[in-house]
C-alpha cells in the first residue's frame, strides 16, 4: 500500500515509536502515584516528553505543556476556557469541525473570517475587520483539506493589539510548520500527537498560557488529594485521571525522531513530493489541483478533483490500486464552503516523511489513469 493519508493520522511511524510503546507497557505504571521504580519511570517519561515539546514549540515553562487524548480534546478545553454562550468568536473560514462544533454546542456567536485559498493578505484583512468586540479567535495554522498555511503570526499580532485571546489549531502543522508559542502570544495551541508528531493514536497536546486554562474534566491527579477542587497549578489542573503512558512514551520517541531530522527538513521533503505529484498531473485537463501559486503558502497536503467523477468513487478506485487517500469533506465543511467545494468534496493526498518520490509519482500515474 502507498499511504498518502497522513493528514488523517501518520500511519507510517519510526520503528522507535512502536518500540517505546511496547517498552512502556512492559516497564511503566502510573506516574505520580508512587515512588517505586515503574511509577518513577513513567513520571520521567512524561517529564521528558513535556521538555521535548516545550523545546520544539518554544514554551518557556514545560508545565504548560498538557497531555490530552487528541487535538479535539485540547480544542474543547481551550474553547470552554475562553468562550461563554453568546460570546462573539472569530474563526477562519478553514476550521475543522473540532473547532466549529464545540463553538456551536456552546451557543457562541460565530463570525467566519473568509478569504480565498492561498491568499494570506486577504485572510489577515478578514480577521482585522471582525476582531473588534470579539471575546476569542480561533485559527488553524494549516488547512487539513488544502494544506494552506494561514498567516497565524500576523493574526496573532492583530489579536494582541485588540486584546483578543487566540487559539491556534496546530493539528495539521505540528511537526512540519514551526510554531513559536511564546512569541506568538496565543492563549492556547492544540495538536494531536498522532499526526505530524508521529506518536500513537490517543495522544494529543495542549500548550497553554496559565491564567486562561480551565478544567474540562475533574478527577484525581495524585496531588492535593484532600481538596475538593482541582489543583491550581498546571499541568495537574487539566490532567485528571490516569495518563496514557504508553502513548506519551511513543509520542516522545516521535518527537525525538523529528528533532533529529528537523521540522523544516521534513516540510521541504513533503513539499518536494507534492511538487513532483502536481508536476506529473499538470497537463491533465480533467484533473483539478488545488495548488498554491506561491509554494510557501502550502504544506504537504493537496486536494484534487477529477472531472465527472465522484470523489468517493475516485478514492475507492485508488484504493483498489493500493493507494490510500481520503475523499469527502475531511471533517471541515467550512473549508470547503470557503473554497467552493462543499457540494462535491475533494480527494486529498497528504505526504509524510516516509513517502518517497516514486510513491508520489505512482499515485499521480494512478490518478491520471482514472481521469
Ligand atoms: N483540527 C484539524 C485541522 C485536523 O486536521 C484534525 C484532525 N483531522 C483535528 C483538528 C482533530 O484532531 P484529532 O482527531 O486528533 O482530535
Amino acid at each position: 500500500m502507498i499511504y498518502l493519508d497522513s493528514a488523517a493520522t501518520s500511519f507510517l511511524k519510526p520503528a522507535t515509536v512502536r518500540y517505546a510503546v511496547s517498552e512502556a507497557m512492559r516497564t511503566m505504571s502510573s506516574p505520580g502515584r508512587g515512588g517505586y521504580e515503574s511509577a518513577m519511570r513513567a513520571a520521567d517519561t512524561l517529564l521528558d516528553c513535556r521538555l521535548a515539546l516545550a523545546d520544539l514549540f518554544c514554551v518557556r515553562d514545560p508545565a504548560h505543556v498538557v497531555f490530552t487524548s487528541s487535538a479535539t480534546h485540547g480544542l474543547n478545553i481551550a474553547i470552554r476556557s475562553l468562550v461563554k454562550p453568546g460570546d462573539r468568536v472569530v474563526i477562519s473560514g478553514y476550521e475543522h469541525n473540532a473547532v466549529w462544533r464545540p463553538l456551536h454546542g456552546l451557543g457562541a456567536d460565530i463570525r467566519v473570517a473568509r478569504a480565498p485559498l492561498f491568499q494570506p493578505e486577504d485572510m489577515v484583512q478578514a480577521f482585522r475587520e471582525l476582531l473588534p468586540g470579539a471575546k476569542a479567535a480561533v485559527c488553524t495554522q494549516v488547512s487539513n483539506v488544502f494544506g494552506y498555511i494561514l498567516p497565524v503570526e500576523r493574526i496573532g499580532s492583530l489579536c494582541r493589539e485588540q486584546g483578543v485571546p487566540l487559539i491556534v489549531d496546530a493539528a495539521q502543522s505540528a511537526g512540519t510548520v514551526g510554531l513559536d508559542f511564546d512569541a506568538l502570544g496565543c492563549a492556547f495551541a492544540a495538536m494531536p500527537g498522532h499526526k505530524g508528531l508521529l506518536g500513537p493514536q490517543g495522544t494529543g497536546v495542549l500548550l497553554c498560557r496559565d491564567e486562561a486554562a480551565a478544567p474540562l474534566f475533574y478527577g484525581g491527579t495524585g496531588s492535593q488529594s484532600q481538596e475538593a477542587f482541582m489543583p491550581e497549578f498546571l499541568p495537574d489542573r487539566l490532567e485528571p485521571g490516569t495518563h496514557n503512558v504508553p502513548g506519551v512514551a511513543g509520542l516522545l520517541a516521535g518527537v525525538k525522531w523529528l528533532q533529529q531530522r528537523s521540522c523544516p527538513a521534513i516540510l521541504a521533503h513533503e513539499r518536494e513530493l507534492l511538487g513532483e505529484f502536481c508536476k506529473r498531473l499538470a497537463g491533465a485537463d480533467n484533473v483539478r489541483l488545488f495548488r498554491a501559486e506561491d509554494p510557501q503558502t502550502q504544506a504537504g497536503v493537496v486536494s484534487v478533483q477529477v472531472d465527472g467523477m465522484d470523489c468517493e468513487e475516485a478514492a475507492a478506485k485508488l484504493a483498489e490500486r493500493g493507494i490510500a487517500v481520503r475523499a469527502g469533506l475531511h471533517c471541515a465543511p467550512l473549508a470547503h464552503e470557503t473554497a467552493g467545494t462543499l457540494s462535491s468534496g475533494t480527494v486529498r493526498f497528504s505526504f509524510s516523511p516516509f513517502n518517497t518520490r516514486r510513491e508520489a509519482l505512482t499515485a499521480a500515474e494512478a490518478l491520471l489513469a482514472l481521469a
